[in-house]
């Protein structure tokens, strides 16, 4: 500290000891009041009640990405948080290829729910449950645990709610295909995980048997994948890596008899990313012998045999060791039954609106795989929209009375936006332009010329997909919300309502797309950046590392992944069979 700073600090501790004592007390005492009736105010103000005073229940159901991420973020002291999940811990999904082959061990990839809200402040309670009925019109949830607990020995409690989050993801989709339930493995759970690896390695062992044939020998070591999206093909990748560099060394005997091959029923692998990462994949996996079938549609699959079809060559069986279906998600039972309840029965996810209510009942949110927004079409809305801008109500727009409101309408239509952006429009002009082609002279715009401009802006409406990446900015973004009620309340900052009157009170949800990586090993990943930024190559594989390092939640999880990765270049993987 220099000089001038201790004497001042020097005259102010001269001031307070020559302060009589009861000034002393009464500034102190000021000072205290002053900050509990500031504290009870801001509670005031803050803390979300119900009529009776009490703090409002959220409950949240799930604690996988969209779940883990809300809890993260909600204030725990503005509201009584209560969490039904049937596991108490959050998943670090994008790591759980590298769990079947052992590259990562599966407790380095999961974070205790209660960790994650233990540093906090406010009540919070979990329960490790599986809610298997939504009621809205009693705000209830029926929940089931192992435990049989209860009078009836069955488990099954209710609990209640003033909001609800749901946050159950999805479950595999196996497209009904007989058999695939009860032979194959999916990858979707960290237990799943576990067993496809201690499979991989029981393959092994059966294969190294003696007395056995040749064709026996390479039924056990057919690995199966079905599926060629991004899950289907890392698994591939990383048992491809896991036999050559770790298991050839060790039964090198039955090495030759390994055979991996990828069944996917459309004519490319990875096909929502970039062409020149989906060709180079092709070729890789080509290049490391990696089966690849496309065009296949698996129809059947037995304990011994997996049928499938193609255009070419009809229906045949091939036998196999062990196979992972890995075809995509589908929607839990108990979302199809709130579906039903709430008047969305023929959908695949529940729909919601731009801030994540689900639509057809009140106080329900709903985010992550299990639910989709269902974005509103601006030609749904054109004739509010144009009654909002033509605030004299003279019939007509002009040029300055539509930038008065676009950015509103950017807001709450963000195709609007897309669409300008896609067509190198710099603004509304342009889309005038773009319509009749003489904007020059077009000075104001009637009902009909302004539904022309707006025609073919909805084509640019996008579902989001369900990844890691949607959901947890969407419980960001819901706890966010939920954290400013209050305030948002007395202050709206969304956009113009159209159909109603004042302003939305939050900004609706906008996903923003960080980009996507595909790992394809042999330490090579595909990383695709939003707009045409495509890299393939050792130097990814390097920042794949480092953004799932730097994404775990918690130091203690980043720390075993690294050091699970370390150990791995050291060491080589874990090869038994536990
Ligand atoms: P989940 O994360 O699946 O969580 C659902 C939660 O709900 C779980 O806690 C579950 O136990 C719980 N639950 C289920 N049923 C009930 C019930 N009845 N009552 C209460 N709770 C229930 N995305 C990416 O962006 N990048 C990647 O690299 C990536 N890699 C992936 C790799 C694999 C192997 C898999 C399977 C997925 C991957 N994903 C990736 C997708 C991503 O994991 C999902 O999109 C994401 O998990 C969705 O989050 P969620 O919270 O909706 O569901
Ligand atoms: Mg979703």
């Amino acid at each position: 500290m220099t000089s001038s700073g201790l004497s001042l600090v020097r005259r102010a501790a001269e001031a307070v000891r020559r302060t009589p004592r009861w000034q002393k007390r009464l500034v102190f005492f000021t000072v205290g009041v002053g900050t509990l009736t500031y504290a009870c105010q801001d509670n005031q103000v803050l803390q979300i009640c119900d009529g009776t005073g009490k703090k409002k229940k959220v409950v949240i159901l799930g604690t996988g990405w969209a779940g883990a991420s809300f809890l993260r973020n909600i204030d725990t002291s503005l509201y009584d948080i209560h969490v039904v999940s049937p596991r108490n811990y959050f998943t670090f999904t994008p790591l759980l290829p590298s769990v079947t082959c052992g590259t990562v061990e599966a407790r380095s990839i999961v974070e205790p729910v209660r960790n994650i809200v233990r540093k906090r402040n406010g009540a919070f309670r979990f329960w490790e449950a599986e809610c298997f009925k939504i009621d809205p019109a009693n705000k209830k949830v029926h929940c089931r645990s192992d435990v049989g607990t209860n009078i009836d020995g069955n488990g099954e409690f209710i609990v209640d709610y003033d909001y609800l989050i749901v946050s159950v993801g999805a479950r595999p989709n196996t497209f009904n295909t007989p058999g695939v339930t009860e032979n194959c493995h999916f990858l979707k759970e960290v237990e799943d995980a576990q067993n496809i690896r201690k499979s991989v390695l029981k393959c092994f062992e059966r294969a190294s048997l003696p007395n056995l044939s040749e064709e026996e020998r390479k039924k056990n070591l057919h690995f199966v994948v079905i599926g060629g999206g991004p899950t289907g093909v890392e698994f591939a990748a990383e048992l491809h890596d896991f036999v050559n560099e770790d298991l050839a060394k060790l039964y090198p005997d039955v090495r030759k008899y390994v055979n991996i091959s990828v069944i996917e029923a459309g004519g490319h692998i990875l096909t929502m990313f970039d062409k020149r990462i989906t060709q180079f994949a092709e070729e890789k996996f080509k290049r490391d012998g990696i089966d690849l079938k496309t065009n296949f549609k698996v129809v059947k699959v037995s304990d011994k045999d997996i049928t499938m079809t193609n255009p070419a060559t009809g229906e045949i069986a091939v036998p196999y060791g062990m196979a992972v279906w890995s075809t995509g998600i589908g929607t839990r039972p108990i979302i199809m039954d709130f579906m039903k309840q709430v008047g969305q029965g023929n959908r695949r996810a529940l729909a919601t609106d731009e801030w994540l209510r689900v639509q057809g009942c009140e106080d329900v949110y709903a985010l992550g795989d299990c639910a989709t927004i269902a974005q509103r079409k601006v030609m749904e809305d054109v004739a509010a929209i144009f009654r909002v801008a033509d605030k004299d109500n003279s019939g007509t727009l002009t040029v300055k009375k539509i930038k008065d409101v676009l950015g509103d309408i950017c807001e709450r239509y963000p195709q609007v936006e897309l669409y300008l952006k896609s067509n190198q429009m710099k603004g509304f002009h342009d889309l005038l332009k773009d319509s009749d082609g003489n904007s020059k002279e077009l000075k104001e715009l009637d009902i009909e010329q302004f539904k022309k401009a707006l025609a073919q802006v909805d084509s640019q409406v996008k579902m989001l997909p369900a990844t890691a990446q949607v959901a947890a900015q969407e419980g960001l973004y819901l706890a966010k919300c939920f954290n400013r009620m209050k305030i948002c309340e007395e202050n709206p900052e969304g956009p113009l309502r159209i159909r109603g009157s004042g302003r939305h009170r939050f900004k609706p949800f906008r996903y923003r797309h960080l980009g996507q990586f595909a790992p394809l090993g042999g330490e090579q990943t595909a990383y695709q950046l939003p707009g045409d930024w495509v890299h393939v190559g050792h130097s990814t594989q390097w920042l794949w590392y480092s953004a799932y390092a730097s994404m775990q939640f918690s130091w203690r999880t980043r720390m075993l992944v690294v050091s699970d990765w370390g150990r791995r270049f050291i060491f080589g993987r874990d090869s038994s069979s536990l």
